[in-house]
Order: structure tokens, then sequence, then C-alpha cells
């Protein structure tokens, strides 16, 4: 240690209430590392978190016993800086301080071997007391902080965010993967979103037509995030800009001409699927953005036809390689909706569709047409992808996806006003909306819509069909487990979501976590989620 100053090692071990304790002999622990050279102090406490835990270490440093001190308690990532604080209120080093994880690393994944558990504590925490022997005492720099911030994903999360901080003077790069900025919330459409008198569309537009306004705003669609290195404050990133294909924005007889001529075709992904696409991809609405189309070449087959209707179609393009510094990275990569899968609840058959694909519906006909016909009864199951029990050789997504039970409820209650006399039944786990979007719940009761629950333990509900028409069979908790039938005309699988293509790619470039369900880790569960 700097100054011929004698290392003087404080070691604090934590019961975390009994999350350590009851697989880590926390006692034995203490014994153990008490007789490890350089040890002054070893201590156990039940939440070293705590006032009086975080005392204890400060009362140490003040009296002089110590001037390096290791805590064994949780992952780094909830209490590092906690300690660390601590140890800088009693006028210690904090960077004199080794936190080793006893919680996460060792007692909840050791749970079944106790003993071994405890013999890990016990290395893990020789191994700090090892490191701060060799450790210098550290005082923070100053450094530069780029005035910029990379935001990654033009869907909705990514566009307010991107206008908060433009408007909060910092200069902002906004990259997306698509074409064309928007993400999922553009697609919902013409539908209007609770609690706002708005459509969705009408949200997305205007916060584009914000954001098209801020001089210090770079808007990169058909990009990519290629590398990212540096850190936090100098990030070095670079993005591939993706052609196009397009030299300019054609004229509006141009734009005829190119939405004929294409004989490449596919289900737009735009509309869930609900009409087709060419593999020229026009703007899909109305204050799009960017109004340049942009050609897919995974389905082009480059026949050539579309430059001679249009002068501004450039089939050479390549991509550009652009480098960017930023001192932030805000990733809004967003999510994808459940794909059922066929035969899962009769998907796949007529008059089964997907929330989404039923929003797909509303918005390319202005009503719900199903075989021709407007449907007299509907019926919704919940929970489809989501909340899925475990089987062997089935993928399961075992989260509540948080919004379907909120936007079934918005759809239903907006159909019921414009298709009079339609019965709708929710089959239901639970009904999961939350705060004010109870009101919705309360709208779509007022209205006779009519809920349905069942018990998961006494099977999913299922889906047949008598004469082509769909028959919902479900037991019914709320009707002390009747077993009924129900014939409707239409039925909506309520799908959640899954973390959005590219997730992995994306957490793997900047060295984020993902939880078990895939998507992005919180910093914290409750303290920032
Ligand atoms: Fe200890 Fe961490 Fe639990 Fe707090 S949260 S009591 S520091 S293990
Ligand atoms: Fe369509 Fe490609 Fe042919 Fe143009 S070159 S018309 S985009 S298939
Ligand atoms: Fe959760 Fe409701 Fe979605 Fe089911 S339908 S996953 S309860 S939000």
């Amino acid at each position: 240690m700097e100054g011929g100053n004698k290392i003087r090692i404080g070691v604090y071990v934590c019961h975390c209430g009994g999350n350590i304790s009851d697989v880590v002999n926390v006692k034995k622990v203490v014994e153990e590392v008490r007789k490890e050279k350089d040890v002054v102090v070893a201590r156990d406490f039940m939440f070293m978190c705590s006032e009086a835990g975080q005392k204890l270490i400060e009362d140490d440093i003040r009296s002089g016993k110590v001037n390096a001190v290791v805590v064994a308690s949780c992952s780094p990532r909830l209490h590092e800086a906690t300690f660390r604080a601590a140890i800088t209120r009693a006028g210690g080093n904090p960077y004199m301080y080794y936190h080793v994880d006893i919680r996460e690393e060792c007692s909840w994944v050791h749970e079944d071997n106790k003993e071994e558990a405890t013999n890990k504590a016990v290395r893990q925490i020789k191994a700090a007391i090892a490191y701060l022997r060799h450790a210098e005492p550290l005082s923070k720099i100053r450094v530069n902080c780029e005035r910029s911030v990379l935001v990654i994903g033009g869907g909705i999360a990514g566009l307010r965010a991107a206008l908060d901080l433009a408007e909060s003077g910092l200069t902002v790069y906004l990259v997306e993967r698509a074409p064309f900025l928007g993400g999922n919330a553009a697609r919902i459409g013409r539908v209007k979103v609770f609690p706002y008198e708005k459509t969705a569309i009408d949200i997305v537009r205007e916060l584009i037509e914000r954001l098209r306004k801020m001089g210090n705003v770079a808007i990169y669609t058909n990009a990519e995030v290629e590398n990212v290195s540096g850190y936090v404050g100098n990030f070095d990133v670079t993005i591939r800009v993706n052609p196009r294909y397009f030299r300019g924005k054609p004229n509006e007889y141009e734009i005829e001409e190119l939405k004929k001529i294409c004989p490449r075709k596919t289900r737009d992904e735009f509309s869930y699927g609900v009409s087709e696409r060419t593999a020229i991809m026009l703007p899909p609405f109305n204050g799009a953005y960017p109004e340049i189309p942009a050609i897919d070449m995974a389905l082009c087959d480059k026949c050539g036809l579309c430059t001679k209707v249009c002068n501004k179609v450039d089939l050479s393009q390549e991509s550009q390689i652009i480098h960017l510094k930023v001192g932030a990275i805000v990733v809004a990569t967003g999510f994808k909706p459940y794909k059922p899968e066929k035969g899962e609840y009769g998907y796949g058959l007529p008059g089964v569709v997907t929330l989404q694909e039923l929003v797909g519906i509303i918005n390319r006909y202005g009503d719900v047409v199903i075989n021709g016909k407007r449907p007299r009864s509907i019926a919704f199951i919940y929970c489809v992808g989501s909340r899925q029990r475990r089987e062997e050789g089935r993928k399961a997504n075992e989260y509540c996806s948080r919004y379907c039970c909120i936007a079934a409820l918005d759809v239903a209650v907006t159909i019921k006003e414009f298709l009079k006399g339609v019965t709708i039944y929710h089959v239901v786990r639970d009904v999961r909306s939350y705060g004010v979007n109870e009101l919705l719940f309360e709208e779509a009761s007022r209205q006779g819509q009519i809920i349905i629950k069942y018990d998961i333990d006494e099977g999913e509900p299922q889906v047949t069909y008598i004469n082509g028409k769909p028959i919902v069979k479900v037991k019914d908790v709320l009707t002390e487990h009747m077993e009924l039938e129900l014939p409707v005309d239409l039925v909506v699988l309520v799908t959640g979501m899954e973390p959005s293509d590219g997730t992995a790619d994306i957490a793997e470039k900047l060295k984020i976590s993902r939880g078990t369900d895939g998507f992005l880790q919180e910093v914290h569960p409750n303290l920032g989620p």
C-alpha cells in the first residue's frame, strides 16, 4: 500500500436476512477469514446495506482500525456503490475496497450443497483479501465527456428519448434498423390508444415532426450499430447505413407506377401480414420518415423494372460506414409480438387471428370483416405466448408481458363502439389492467363484455371447429368451474411480447446483461426497473 501504510483489512459478511445464511454458514466463514494475514476485523451482520450495517464499516475506519474493506454480500451491481460511499463518508479511500458476491454467485446457486457453498464463500473472500494486499488507493480523475447521445431504436420509446435529449441541448444520433421510423406504435395505426384521445399514428407523427425541427438531431434509418468501443462519456460507435437504392424522393406519378411495377411480393410486416407489399417499401403512413422508399434486397431479384418507371432508383448503391463519438447510449430496441405456433389455440385456421392481426384488419378496412362478414361474436383468449408453463421440448415465455390485457381491452372497447350488437368474451387467467387502465376494464364491463376466467391447473381453453366455425371450450372459475362452449365468429389470440430481433446482438455489442426472458436486464429490479 502507498506511503508504506500497513494494510489493515476489515471483512464484513452479510446474512441478507437468510438469503445467504440459510445456505452459507456465515459464522464459520467469518472464523475462517479472520485467520488470514492482514485481516484485523471480521464481522457478520444481518443486513449490511442497512444504516446500521454501513455504520459498522464507518466506525472501524474512523477509529483507524481498518484501511481496506471487503464486503461479502449480494451482487456488486446492487451495492458496490453503497459501500464505497460509506467508506468515503468515513474518510477512507473507496477504491481500497472489494465487493464479493456470495449471494447470486454462491448461496442462490448452491442451495443443494451448504458445505461446499460455505467453502466457496471462504475462497471468494480470501481471493478478495489477496487482491487488496496488492491494491493502491486511487483518486478520481476528470475526463471530458462528449455532449452527444446515441439512441438505438426509432420506435416510440426511442423517438421520445431522442426528443427529450435533443430538447435538453444534447446532440442526438438516432439509429433505426427498419427503413422507416415508428416501430410497433406506428403499426397500431388508426386505433386510438388509451388513455389518449389520439391514434398511435398521430402520436408517432407528432414526435417525428418535432424531432425533425430540431437542429441537433441526426437520423439514420435502415442502419445498424456495427461496433461500440470506449467507455461512459466517450464511446466510439460505428454505424452501417444500408442503401435504400433510391437517390431521392419519387414524385406522385412515379410512386403510383412503382406500386404497380414490382413483381416480387411478400406479406407486409407493417400491417402484421394482413396485406402484401412488394420489394419496394414505400413510406407506410402519411408523415412517415423518411419520405424516400427503400428496396428490400432480400426480396428483390434485380429485374430492373423499377428503374424504367423512376429515375431515382439506383440499384448500385452501397452501404455507408459512419463513425460517431458519443457520451451516452440509450437502447430502445423494443419488442416483437409473439407469433403463435400453427394450431396453438387454433391459430392458422379461419376465424382465428392474433390481436395484432385484428389491429391490422381494422387499419386496412376501417372495420372488422372476417370471411366477408362482420362477426357477431368474438372471444379474446388472453396470455397467448406469455405466462406459459415450462414443458419438455417446448420454449416457454414464463413472464407476463404486462401490456396485452390493456391492449385487448382497448381494442375490444373500440370494436364495441362501432360493431353494435357484437358479443365479446374475454377468456382470461386474470385481467392485469394496471393503474388508470382499470377504467378500460370498467368501460368494457359497462358495455356488457363478458369475462370468463380459467384456472391453468384445470387446463387451457381449447379451440375446436364445428361446421367451419370456431368454438372455445373453457372451464369458468366464475361460474363454479362450469364447462362452457362458446361458438364464436372470431377468436382473437391476445399475444404478448418477445424481445425484438437484434436484442441479443446489441446486448453483446454493448455488454449489457439479458434476463432469462431474453429482454435487457434492468439496473435493479426494485430500485431501477
Ligand atoms: Fe446484504 Fe445485499 Fe442483502 Fe443488503 S441486499 S442485506 S447488502 S446481501
Ligand atoms: Fe422489384 Fe427489385 Fe425488380 Fe425493382 S429491381 S422491380 S425492386 S424486384
Ligand atoms: Fe399479462 Fe394480461 Fe398479457 Fe396475460 S394477457 S401476459 S396477464 S398482460
